[in-house]
């Protein structure tokens, strides 16, 4: 290893340890924080990101930058894609101004808060300045990324997100995944076979909702030592430094399995973190996760291709009942498999199944593209998302509450970010079909609590080696093929027409 890499490691570690800080206050902040305690939270955060920012784009670690790359002979394959994904961050840090940087924060706030309470009143035009406002802004930060010749400016936003993506590449892959989606959703839903929800109105204490959770957790390898669980009205999962990855959930009284998709979500999330090299290559790029899609992918695999299996039911329903005695007791295994696998036709996109989940992704993705470009103008928005959603989803939307205000993204100028969602979903399916000709007896061992195997493929295969391969060339590495649509189709295709009759 080079003196210069060495002294960029050092670099990026102090730039890694502000924003890991930064990231500690926000947990806080949605965990356990008086809510006195807002403002001084705010000028807390503010100062530090400032700070972090500085140093991110300071002349010192482009000169180091600039000499690990002149002496690249020097450095193995691992070293030169942890230097040439740190020129990457820097470049796009240092494209932006301070002040842009400074003016985002403090309108992300401010246009979040106001999205808060225009949700609350089902007012779109409280909000609609704000949205005005943010959109300016993101734009302006795509300006300053800019983009290669023949995209365009959402590609810019996409790179936060998404490494290497464009909008061309994923509207290439949803246009024709929508309408065998759209099918599939139809013949479901209105199956004269569809089965009941059993588990409907089953209330259990949220402590023992909660222990559950933590029995799940341990069994499917989220390390409890390096790790904790609390609850938040919004679930996340923050890793810290080496040794500290800390998920929320939220509890449902009234639905008592429910909660455990999100926790098992979020571990998802946990289990790639701490599975991440961090104990030795903390601050550089080798321990950081590839994308928000291939995060996406490691959450929602736990959550819906184990959570939501026959498998994984066999072993997790006896343990369920003994913890919430005797609530569940006269279910069966069939009656829960098709209670946990309910596809319904809905308005709110966290609360869809994964058969009609990645519909309210393919919405947005198309209504905040023509935002951004602005062929879409801020006004005609709840118009054109209801009129889009018909198209998709066959519902008439009766509020905005329950169409456009649903989500935070757009009050935080995250725009991009929402396709993310099923491009994970893709991920998963392609991974699980080569996870499952790799370990072919994975759901016996599912049904026996045993998560071993499976966990140890994802360290090894994914989690291992951070950023040192972008998402569509650690895709093809691993499955053998790039992305595709065909693994998800197949899947749902497999396991829900015999579920539903059709
Ligand atoms: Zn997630």
């Amino acid at each position: 290893m080079s003196n210069a890499y060495a002294e960029l490691v050092k670099e990026q570690k102090d730039v890694a340890t502000l924003t890991a800080i930064g990231s500690l206050l926000g947990w806080d902040q949605e965990t356990y924080m008086p809510p006195g305690g807002a403002g001084a939270r705010a000028d807390q955060q503010e100062l530090l990101s400032a700070i972090a920012h500085q140093r991110k784009t300071s002349p010192r670690i482009g000169d180091l930058i600039s000499q690990c790359e002149a002496s690249n002979g020097a450095l193995d394959d691992t070293l030169r894609a942890s230097v040439r994904e740190m020129r990457r961050d820097y470049d796009l840090a240092t494209k932006l101004p301070t002040e842009l940087v400074a003016e985002l924060a403090k309108t992300q706030s401010l246009s979040q808060d106001a999205w808060k309470h225009a949700r609350a009143k089902d007012d779109f035009a409280m909000f609609a300045p704000w949205l005005e406002k943010i959109l300016g802004l993101t734009r302006r930060k795509a300006e300053c990324y800019g983009f290669a010749s023949g995209g365009e400016l959402y590609d810019a936003l996409l790179e936060e997100y998404e490494p290497g993506a464009t909008a061309k590449q994923i509207e290439a892959i949803f246009n024709p995944l929508q309408p065998r989606l759209s099918a599939l959703v139809a013949r479901l839903c209105d199956s004269p076979r569809r089965p009941p929800d059993a588990l409907k109105g089953i209330a259990v204490p949220q402590d023992r909702q909660h222990a559950f959770g933590l029995d799940v957790l341990k069994a499917i390898g989220f390390d409890l030592e390096t790790g904790r669980l609390d609850t938040t009205a919004h679930p996340f999962c923050s890793g810290f430094g080496p040794g500290d990855t800390r998920l929320t959930t939220r509890y449902n009284t009234s639905s008592c399995l429910e909660p455990l998709s999100s926790t098992m979500h979020e571990a998802g999330h946990g289990i790639y973190e701490q599975g991440l090299p961090k104990a030795t290559q903390f601050g550089t790029p080798l321990a950081e996760a590839v994308s928000l899609g291939i995060h996406e992918s490691q959450s929602r695999m736990w959550e819906n291709l184990v959570g939501r299996s026959r498998a994984f039911w066999m072993w997790a329903l006896p343990v369920a009942k003994r913890r919430f005695a005797p609530a569940i007791d006269h279910l069966t295994l069939d009656q829960v498999y098709a209670s946990v696998n309910q596809v319904e036709r809905s308005f709110i996109r966290v609360e869809a199944d994964e058969a009609t989940y990645n519909l309210h992704i393919m919405l947005r993705f198309g209504l905040e593209r023509d935002l951004i470009s602005g062929r879409l103008p801020v006004k005609d928005l709840p118009g054109e998302w209801n009129r889009r959603f018909k198209q998709l989803l066959g519902l008439d939307v009766p509020s905005n509450k329950l169409g456009c205000l649903q989500d935070v993204h757009w009050s935080f100028g995250l725009v991009g970010y929402f396709p993310t969602y099923t491009l994970g979903n893709l991920y998963a399916a392609q991974f699980w079909q080569t996870i499952s000709a790799a370990i072919p007896d994975l759901d016996a061992q599912m049904s026996r609590g045993e998560f071993g195997a499976l966990k140890t493929w994802l360290n090894e295969n994914i989690h291992r080696h951070g950023r040192r391969y972008r998402a569509g060339e650690l895709c093809q590495r691993v499955t053998g093929r790039p992305l595709s649509a065909e693994p998800l189709m197949e899947y749902l295709e497999r396991k829900y027409a015999p579920l539903y009759g059709v």
